[in-house]
């Protein structure tokens, strides 16, 4: 526990490697980062959160890029979690891609941080939502969280973000679908990128039509085209993201808006953690022997599910 109060104070004194120490000290979802998030939650709360979700190949990071250097040219500092696993942002990206995001990290307003998937040990929402937290108490003016879209990840991006942009490319039908057959969380903001590409018109057609189908108070969405590559169409971006806040706060819904966000990420952050103690406590065997006892005849389904939420109830170590 040592480090922490050192840790807490470099944070708020915006330095760049307690900030990254402090994100992977909640990564691992240890004590160290319970104190540390608790630490800075009163700290927490001013920046604007922006969500930019898509599948991938869609063109999220390049875009995420071109929109860190618009906001910069306004003046304002930008803190980034990535959770899409393919994104440049890690791998070995194509030279132009590098150019850029060198250039980001050679910047001292921007911090860039990937967070890795847990794989089987879950965990990665609670991570993300703490790392979120560390750089808005870390005063960055923007938190921009990027995750590969709509159900692909366990990170639901409505929960986090005030401001949710869906990255779409031309032929991208599935997500037209998906919005009309109300599967999809219809965005604030959504982006056709690539724009040079053949079908871009079209599908910014089907996309009009698919929001025509909702009667709007309020917010509707707009639809901006873009070109990520050469930056075209990034400022009507950047316009359309400051015209959502500005509506959030001239109708007196951002508060709202956050209370539902943090009643959502409450609710489903407590179903992870739930259900990784029905996993922890089941074990293949445990399964195995109660599908044993179902198949025979002996014991009926709800009563081996009654056994399972016995034994995930029971305290760790009490055997
Ligand atoms: P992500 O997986 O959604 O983060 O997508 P990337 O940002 O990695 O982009 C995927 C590929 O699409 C890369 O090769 C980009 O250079 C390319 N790309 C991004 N934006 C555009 C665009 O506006 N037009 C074209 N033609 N290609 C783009």
């Amino acid at each position: 526990m040592m480090d922490v109060p050192a840790v807490v104070a470099g944070v708020l004194a915006g330095e760049r490697r307690a900030v990254g120490r402090a994100i992977s000290m909640v990564e691992s979802l240890g004590d160290e980062g319970r104190a540390i998030v608790r630490a800075l939650h009163p700290h927490a709360g001013r920046a604007e959160r922006l969500g930019l979700t898509g599948a991938p190949g869609v063109g999220k990071s390049t875009l995420a890029s071109a929109l860190i250097r618009t906001l910069r040219e306004e003046g304002r500092t930008i803190g980034v979690v990535s959770v899409d696993p393919t994104s440049p942002f890690t791998r070995g990206a194509v030279l132009g891609d590098r150019i850029r995001l060198t250039e980001h990290f050679l910047d001292r307003g921007v911090f860039i941080r990937s967070m890795a998937t847990r794989g089987h040990a879950g965990g990665l929402a609670e991570a993300t939502a703490d790392a979120v937290l560390v750089l808005d108490a870390a005063g960055y003016d923007v938190v921009m969280v990027e995750t590969v879209g709509a159900g692909q990840t366990e990170v639901e991006v409505g929960q986090l973000a005030e401001t949710v942009v869906l990255v779409l490319m031309p032929g991208a039908g599935d997500a037209i679908q998906a919005i009309k057959a109300g599967l999809m969380e219809i965005p604030d903001v959504l982006v056709v990128n690539k724009a040079d590409r053949p079908g871009a018109d079209l599908m910014r057609a089907e996309l009009e039509g698919a929001l025509g189908l909702v009667s709007w108070e309020g917010w509707r969405p707009p639809i901006v085209a873009t070109r990520a590559v050469d930056g075209e169409g990034i400022g009507d971006l950047a316009a359309a993201i400051a015209r959502h806040r500005a509506h959030l706060v001239e109708n007196g819904v951002l508060d709202a808006r956050r209370r539902d966000g943090l009643a959502r990420q409450l609710r489903s952050l407590a179903l992870d953690r739930f259900g990784r103690r029905v996993d922890d406590a089941l074990g293949a065997g445990f399964v195995e022997g109660l599908v044993d006892e179902v198949l025979s005849g002996r014991l009926d389904p709800a009563s081996a599910v009654d056994e399972v939420v016995e034994r995930a109830d029971r305290p760790a170590g009490s055997g």
